[in-house]
């Protein structure tokens, strides 16, 4: 039995005369009487491979069944190509259709299909130039982050799924329990009685893993989490899944400065790791989906992040001249037209806001002497708006306490956060980079839906 080659180690190192074995499925074919083509593809690469058969030496019923999304594998000679458009072809002496698919009812035409209408075919858009370009750019992503802070010493930490915290003090969580919603337990007081429910108290689908990941720093020294996150938020917009994908290094001994430098560092890597690895995906979405995509990525790779506090920004908003749709006001937090003005149209590259006011922050960051102001830092790209969010970390018990108490968070609900700052406390850092957002960005897609294989979204989690 011969052995299968993927068209991508075929094309990159074709051994003109070899036998080859190769399985696909027929992205077309076409032809007369006498010679068919097929171009095949098996995933491995956005190119085909082209496959010459004869007419006369197969059966014709055989040839009937090589139709437009049938799955064939193919055995014959490797030969210089005589058309245009490839260098090589395979001479087919034996074909086996593995999966017939009924040309008439197939949902992938020739003609190009909108993405919405992809998006309801999501078990199938993997099979279209364009998604298969971008689920391979995806996984190179995922494999980049990883050797990114395995190069760097950065221990990967799993961090749960399942919570019992709320890591914002914000609502907007997925409740997770086995108790019968049509009969639930209540108190005496009329609310939900959770002690006999599966964990003997409420849980949720986590939003962040970025507090135990702060337990994992004040031990491992720089930890990363990279998993699923799950937010009830009801945002229908090109930017916000309601299951979504975050890497959240957090790292002892680093103050902001140190923590902008890594997620600056870091972005850029990723972004030059898919220059360097996906060049033939990057380049069919440069021609069919973003004109200006390739030279957008070298350019985000080759310039430095501008950074300046929010107060700053705040006072360029306002003397800008420009009619907002929210008002611009000091302590407010900003909305996206605001942070794509600094950066598409004010700075013209990505900006890192710092210095936020307090009350539009997360109870974990560290408190400026101002008393106004905390440490957080957000990255702002074009096209994306904010990508990452971060701070330095409070890791002065006191103050850590009062700022939970002026929230009216619940103390004891966060016994084992504030054991970290009563034994061996350190200066730490961390931020959170959004998967998805970061793959719009790579690719040049317009809608997150289109950067996740099956995407969750109100109302919505077909497949
Ligand atoms: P936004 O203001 O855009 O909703 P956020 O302030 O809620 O973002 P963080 O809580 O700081 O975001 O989360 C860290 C990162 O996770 C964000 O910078 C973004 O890249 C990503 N992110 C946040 N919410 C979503 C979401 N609903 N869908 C996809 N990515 C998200
Ligand atoms: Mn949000």
């Amino acid at each position: 039995m011969m052995k299968r080659i993927k068209v991508k180690n075929l094309l990159s190192n074709p051994e003109l005369g070899s036998d080859v074995l190769v399985k696909g499925w027929v992205r077309t074919k076409r032809g007369n009487k006498n010679i068919i083509f097929v171009a095949l593809n098996d995933g491995s690469t956005i190119n085909n491979i082209q496959v010459v058969v004869e007419v006369a030496s197969f059966d014709e019923n055989l040839l009937k069944e090589i139709s437009t999304g049938a799955c064939i594998g193919v055995t014959g000679k490797l030969i210089e190509s005589q058309g245009q458009g490839q260098h090589i072809e395979i001479s087919a002496a034996t074909i086996e259709i593995y999966g017939k698919s009924d040309a008439e009812t197939y949902p992938l035409q020739k003609k190009g299909h909108s993405m919405e209408f992809l998006r309801e075919n999501a078990h199938l858009r993997f099979r279209t130039n364009t998604f298969g370009a971008v689920f391979r750019i995806r996984h190179a992503m995922a494999f980049a982050i990883h050797k990114y802070f395995n190069d760097k010493g950065f221990i990967y930490l799993h961090t749960p799924i399942i919570t019992g915290s709320d890591c914002e003090g914000a609502g907007e969580m997925f409740h997770v329990t086995t108790m019968d919603l049509k009969n639930m337990p209540r108190t005496a007081d009329g609310s939900v009685d959770y002690n006999n429910d599966f964990f003997g108290k409420e849980t949720n689908l986590t939003v962040s893993g970025q507090l135990e990941g702060e337990l994992g720093a004040l031990s491992l020294g720089d930890i990363y989490t990279f998993g699923p996150t799950f937010r009830a938020e009801n945002s229908n917009t090109p930017r916000h899944l309601a299951e979504f994908w975050m890497i959240e290094p957090e790292m002892a001994f680093y103050d902001l400065t140190d923590n902008m430098d890594l997620a600056e560092d870091f972005v850029k890597y990723l972004i030059r790791y898919a220059l360097d690895n996906c060049i033939e995906d990057l380049e069919f979405l440069n021609n069919m989906i973003d004109k200006a995509l390739l030279e957008r990525l070298k350019f985000v790779v080759d310039n430095e992040f501008v950074r300046i506090t929010y107060t700053e920004a705040v006072s360029i908003l306002t003397s800008s001249g420009k009619q907002w749709e929210y008002q611009v006001d000091w302590g407010r937090d900003l909305q996206a037209e605001h942070e794509r003005y600094l950066v598409e149209e004010h700075f013209k590259r990505p900006v890192i806001l710092t210095d936020y006011p307090k009350e539009i922050k997360a109870f974990y960051m560290k408190q400026n002497d101002d008393g106004k102001t905390v440490r957080a830092m957000d990255v702002l790209f074009p096209g994306i708006g904010e990508i990452i969010g971060g701070s330095q970390r409070e890791e002065q018990y006191d103050r850590l306490l009062s700022r939970i108490k002026e929230l009216k968070l619940q103390e004891k609900d966060f016994w084992w956060y504030l054991d970290t700052r009563r034994f061996g406390s350190a200066p730490h850092s961390g931020f959170g980079l959004g998967f998805e957002r970061l793959i719009l960005f790579v690719t040049g897609m317009a809608n997150i839906r289109d950067v996740i294989p099956f995407p969750r979204t109100p109302k919505n989690a077909e497949f």
